[in-house]
């Protein structure tokens, strides 16, 4: 696939301060973006300068939210290389995504030459200090002009990139997370184990109403019973009962996160045990009382390993502590430590793509 550049008269300037990037606030100079029609199928690849997309009013992203979108990191590492990190599993999910929301499927090859090139033409807007890293967010949406409810015949795939932080500003810091007990994000069958919007716009009244209340993030029960813990926002979710690391299996309803497959394969390279299964709110709340929950975290690209240090549940309040628990510490400084180039690599999970 060729792929021209289209240059910018215009380079921004980048983010001279590291430590106050933040996550997502700005993105780099360019855009990888190409366009799908029946005749043509996926079309005229190219980078072209990041600005304004000229769709029209009536396309069904924007009244039906038929769209798909990816995240993952490009980072520097330590042998004077960039790379991706398992690059080809965001691919295969996007396509499970594309699948479930109607929408054409990229050839993988393709996706992985558009992430490759976008982070090779951007490569400057990769950060430099630990913890850093060039987030890039594939995309697409549904283009149409007409109101009809049925799947679009255009699509436009793009790819935008943002310099970032470490997701917390202080540091690895236990979060408060409120178990939502009425509303629910997903239900068996639905779109839950698609990476789509919907499931984002009907989780935010939910996240505004926890934060009002001083929590950081909602965790969502299962939609029919309201009773078996299905994940955190934006990130899948783990615990450490009676020294095994539990969490949900995957049942359609949460998403198959790529850290979450990561932090389950380290666990048990170092023999910790491992069970994805159905675990109820109820469980918890007893393992806790008896003292058996001993860690609790979130797993996701952005997060990397978010610590949980109170979980709300109705009246029961279960206080995990300030500290940051131990294992959730070493999957945290075993990932980054992979990323970063600093750690062996034994599943072979990091992609080079471009001398720094
Ligand atoms: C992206 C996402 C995750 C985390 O997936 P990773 O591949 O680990 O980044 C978890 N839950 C939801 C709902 C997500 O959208």
């Amino acid at each position: 696939m060729n792929i021209p550049i289209i240059r910018t008269q215009k380079p921004k300037v980048k983010p001279q301060d590291e430590s106050k990037l933040g996550f997502c606030k700005s993105f780099s100079d360019y855009m990888f973006i190409m366009e799908y029609n029946e005749k043509d199928g996926w079309h005229s690849p190219r980078v072209q300068p990041y600005g304004p997309l000229n769709i029209d009013p009536a396309s069904p992203v924007l009244h039906y939210a038929q769209e798909i979108f990816e995240g993952l990191k490009a980072y520097r590492r330590s042998d004077g290389t960039i790379g991706l990190f398992r690059p080809l599993e965001n691919a295969r999910r996007m396509n499970r995504s594309a699948e479930r929301m109607c929408i054409p499927p990229i050839d993988e090859e393709i996706q992985l030459q558009a992430m490759k090139t976008i982070v090779e033409v951007e490569k400057d807007w990769v950060p430099k200090s630990p913890g850093t890293s060039l987030y890039l967010r594939p995309t697409v949406i549904a283009e149409g002009n007409t109101l009809g409810v049925h799947a679009a015949d255009r699509y436009i795939y793009f790819i935008i990139c943002s310099p970032s932080g470490a997701y917390y500003e202080s540091g690895l810091k236990p979060v408060r997370i409120h178990i939502e007990p009425n509303y629910v994000r997903s239900v068996k069958g639905g779109t839950g184990g698609a990476k789509t919007g919907g499931n984002y716009a009907c989780s935010l009244r939910a996240a505004e109403d926890a934060k009002k209340h001083g929590f950081d993030q909602v965790l969502w029960l299962d939609g029919k019973r309201n009773r078996y813990i299905e994940e955190v926002g934006a990130m899948n979710v783990m615990f450490m009962i009676d020294g095994k690391l539990i969490t949900p299996q995957l049942s359609g309803s949460i998403l198959a996160g790529i850290t979450r497959d990561s932090v389950l394969q380290l666990a048990r390279d170092r023999g910790i045990p491992v069970e994805e299964r159905a675990i109820s709110v109820y469980e918890l709340i007893d393992a806790y009382k008896v003292g058996k929950l001993t860690e609790a975290f979130g797993t996701g690209t952005a997060a990397v390993i978010s610590p949980i240090g109170e979980l709300v549940f109705k009246d029961n309040v279960l206080n995990l502590g300030e500290d940051i628990g131990e294992v959730s510490q070493y999957m945290y400084d075993t990932l980054t430590g992979i990323q970063c180039g600093k750690l062996p690599d034994a599943h072979n999970w990091t992609m080079e793509v471009c001398k720094a």
